[in-house]
């Protein structure tokens, strides 16, 4: 392997640099979660993207960090501008993210039998599972070309929400720089009919009770309260992102050979950001990253349909309001230390302090909420980064992250699993398609929280329970 890791403070360890590496590597964990690291290949994963042209110091594994392809989930890798972009290290999801809704609804008057219901109609609206179509792909289609472009300021336009939404998104719902002549026809043939969608596996829509206020203050100004009713969205790109990222890593693999970029491995490739395919891939990418709100846009429109039906009450009347959608897998352009840096997030979420200035207004005395789900069968948290956030490039963890590859989790018997699940509701599928989504395939969250908010780079707000879940 050849690496060594040292401790470097409180949860916080360096791989000094060696070999081909440009800066050292820095990961955030405490003893307990340390000892999973050597199970896979995360470690040696951000040691190779370390020898990136134009890498700046330090690339960072997260303390949800876990193998992946090219750089792990839970990788920070920021580039200066005459370095490299890298598909691989935004992942096969672009702006897979999380989106908290709020309500003014209390948790003790929703029963077994409401929760069931309210699940079953957010399945008759939201299509769930690999390769569905949208519901709305009549209009969406008609769309297509202003969303990629305009992000979910479109998908409004054409009724789904409020204008206001576009406050309390991530980049205000639009990442500038889309093109879709930058995206293959395959691409926006999936994209066009996916729009709307949930996918599957690991994404999810929960119903989720508040369950303890952390910070009094911080919570107030996101209208969290204990006892209340909320709703988390965790979705990505569907088949348009995933095509883009699939397509450009070949094209950026071999544009990696013609620039003489010299590339660890497959799933790092790379090639210079202002190269024609540097420029292309992020132009395709920021189309995927729009797609992507818009996609979390509809499904929370749908969402609150449901709830209105079962409900029959308002919108309105039942407070509903979107507290912010973070992406988790994105690349983009941010001041760091006076510099201006490509910050490739790759399961990774951005958490801005109070005061910073690319707060969203609404936020921008508190820091915005970062969002962190843990897992169908345990508790989810919001944060707000601290100005010692700064030595992550103000990036925390985006989950719990996974403990059992899909692999071992297939062995987690039908007993441990409704074990792990408690009183939670499941929408009901077979046994074998969930169990690698089981809570026990996770890393205990209590711990992952534990890590970054002993170190000081994190406020905990408010976690949240699972009350029931629609999973992909
Ligand atoms: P990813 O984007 O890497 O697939 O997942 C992000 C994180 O979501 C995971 O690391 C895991 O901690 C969390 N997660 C996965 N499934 C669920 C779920 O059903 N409910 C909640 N609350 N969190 C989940
Ligand atoms: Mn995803
Ligand atoms: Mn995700």
């Amino acid at each position: 392997q050849g690496y060594t890791v040292v401790k470097d403070g409180i949860n916080k360890w360096c791989i000094p640099k060696f070999g081909k590496m440009r800066v050292d590597a820095v990961i955030y964990v405490n003893d307990t979660l340390k000892e999973l690291l050597h199970e896979d290949q995360s470690l040696r994963q951000i040691t190779n993207a370390a020898t990136l042209p134009g890498v700046v110091k330090p690339v960072i594994g997260m303390p949800d960090i876990h193998e992946g392809f090219g750089l792990p989930i839970g990788g920070v890798m920021a580039i200066e501008e005459k370095g490299v972009i890298s598909a691989g290290a935004v992942g096969y999801d672009i702006n897979c993210g999380v989106r908290l809704l709020r309500t003014n609804l209390e948790a003790e008057y929703f029963n077994k039998e409401l929760l069931y219901k309210l699940i079953e109609r957010i399945e008759y609206y939201v299509p769930t599972g690999i390769g569905k179509k949208g519901r709305h792909k009549g209009i969406t289609r008609l769309i297509f070309d202003d969303v990629v472009h305009n992000g979910v300021e479109a998908v409004i336009k054409a009724g789904f929400g409020k204008k206001s939404d576009l406050n309390f998104i991530e980049e205000g719902g639009k990442l500038s720089g889309a093109d879709i002549s930058a995206v293959s026809k395959e691409a926006q043939g999936r994209g066009e009919e996916q729009l709307g969608t949930l996918g599957g596996g690991n994404h999810f829509i929960e119903i989720q009770q508040v369950d303890s206020i952390l910070d009094e203050k911080l919570a107030e100004r996101f209208g969290l309260f204990k006892g209340q009713i909320a709703v988390m969205i965790h979705t990505g790109s569907r088949g348009f992102g995933h095509q883009i990222a699939t397509d450009y890593t070949k094209i950026l693999w071999e544009a990696a050979k013609k620039y003489g970029v010299d590339v660890p491995e497959k799933g790092l490739a790379a090639a210079p950001i202002d190269s024609k395919e540097g420029k292309a891939y992020y132009k395709a990418m920021a189309a995927a990253v729009n797609f992507a709100f818009s996609n979390r846009q509809i499904i929370m429109f749908d969402v609150i349909k449901a709830f209105e039906d079962v409900l029959k009450k308002s919108s309105e009347s039942m407070g509903f309001q979107l507290v912010y959608d973070v992406a988790h897998n994105i690349a983009k352009w941010e001041e760091h230390g006076g510099k201006k840096l490509l910050v490739h997030r790759k399961g990774a979420t951005r958490a801005l302090p109070a005061g910073h200035p690319q707060n969203p207004s609404f936020y921008k005395e508190s820091g915005h909420p970062a969002l962190i789900p843990g897992s169908m069968g345990t508790g989810s948290y919001v944060v707000v980064g601290t100005e010692k956030a700064a030595e992550t490039f103000y990036s925390v963890n985006h989950g719990a992250g996974r403990r059992l590859s899909r692999n071992k989790a297939k062995k987690i018997t039908k007993e441990e699993f409704e074990k792990a699940m408690g009183d939670v509701i499941y929408n009901v599928r077979s046994f074998k398609d969930i169990v690698d989504e089981s809570p026990l395939a996770y890393k205990d969250v209590e711990e992952v929280i534990s890590v970054l908010s002993e170190r000081g780079i994190t406020t905990p707000v408010a976690r949240l329970i699972p009350l029931a879940v629609v999973k992909g």
